[in-house]
């Protein structure tokens, strides 16, 4: 109850906006289930330009608008600024649609820093600012590597332990927030919340292929679908224990790491082709490493470097990651945990969150 109450309060305080309050600027996305735009406030004095943005989204918009509201209560800095959501009737036959309402947090994902020539020393220069501490080499590489992989376990972290899982984890859902300098988690449309048994992607459901892990679904088979929310609150806990739902994030969090060490994987067909070769090797990363570091390219071959560094951390991490079983993966918590991020020496790296 005190979450209900907290809620409508919160509310009653809160301003409330109708479609005619927005002024459209940039298409900024156009997924199967909504579009984005950066948007104004109308007619409102000090409103900067854009500094908002608009997901028009279709009927899973109303979990978008639960999943956002409850991370803003419980894990705000897991995820872009959530202003408000509403059901906008729309008199045009289609329906209704859900009208999601952000703060602009900058201009650029994860994946559109990824396919920058200069990357990572482009997120060095967004975090750090123009500081030079380093000789460019693969030691700085990894640190921002490192500094990346910790924002992203630590937002995943707070999703988690509100017992969220967010099934969409892949660069293009990762954005730089230009305010809090750090990165932030967008998207929660394909998001569970198995505490209440809220989930109401059908299992049908398209996950991306390329970053989803084996399992496919974060229930396992003998889990009939999603409880009704009374059911769910009493159960959850035990099936979360069962399926470990938050594992599914993690082994796409380890692609994209494994993205980052190697500049040869960032396409999309490069990480197709890596998903075949690792199903090829049953999911054991060392296997595949063993197959391919023979003959590999130089730009293979720095990846392994990259993750080799103190004696070999990341590459340990990484492997912790992408698992077979999800039960063998580590947590978000146990990753933060992991010597990887240990960050004797280099004292400059301390304003690297
Ligand atoms: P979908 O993938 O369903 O189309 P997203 O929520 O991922 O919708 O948003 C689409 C794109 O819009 C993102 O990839 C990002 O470029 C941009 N975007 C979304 N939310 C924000 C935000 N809060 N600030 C800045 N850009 C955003
Ligand atoms: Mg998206």
């Amino acid at each position: 109850w005190d979450m209900f109450v907290l809620a409508f309060v919160e509310r009653l305080f809160r301003p409330t906006f109708r479609k005619d309050d927005f002024v459209l600027g940039k298409k900024l996305g156009e997924g199967a289930f909504g579009v984005v735009y950066r948007v104004s406030l109308a007619k409102k004095p000090g409103a900067k330009e854009g500094d908002l943005v608009l997901k028009k989204a279709t009927e899973y918009g109303a979990v978008e608008i639960w999943m956002n509201e409850r991370v803003r209560r419980a894990c705000a800095s897991s995820c872009a600024d959530f202003v408000y959501g509403f059901l906008e009737s729309s008199s045009k036959k289609g329906g209704d649609e859900y009208w999601l309402i952000w703060k602009y947090e900058g201009e650029a994902t994860l994946s559109d820093l990824m396919l920058s020539k200069d990357f990572p020393y482009n997120v060095e220069t967004m975090i750090l600012g123009e500081v030079q501490y380093l000789p460019k080499g693969l030691e700085r590489e990894n640190k921002i590597i490192q500094t990346i992989v910790r924002q992203l376990l630590f937002a995943l972290d707070g999703l988690h332990s509100t017992g969220i899982v967010h099934r969409d984890i892949k660069p293009q859902n990762v954005i730089f927030s230009e305010g809090s300098r750090t990165f932030k988690i967008i998207d929660l449309g394909a998001a569970a919340d198995l505490r209440v048994g809220i989930n109401y992607i059908p299992k049908e459901f398209l996950l991306d292929p390329r970053y989803a892990a084996p399992e496919q679904y974060i229930m396992s088979t003998q889990t009939p679908s999603a409880p009704s929310a009374p059911v769910a609150t009493a159960l959850s806990p035990v099936l979360w224990q069962l399926n470990l739902p938050d594992r599914f994030d993690i082994y796409s969090a380890g692609l994209i790491f494994m993205q980052m060490a190697f500049p040869s994987l960032r396409s999309d067909s490069a990480l197709i082709q890596f998903n075949r070769q690792l199903k090829r090797c049953d999911y054991d990363l060392t296997a595949w490493r063993n197959t391919v570091e023979p003959r590999a390219s130089p730009d293979l071959r720095k990846g392994f470097e990259l993750l080799d560094l103190d004696g070999g951390r990341g590459w340990e991490l990484l492997t912790s990651m992408v698992r077979y079983k999800a039960r063998q993966r580590t947590s978000a918590k146990g990753a933060l945990a992991h010597p990887y991020f240990d960050r004797e020496g280099l004292l400059a790296l301390s304003f690297m969150q």
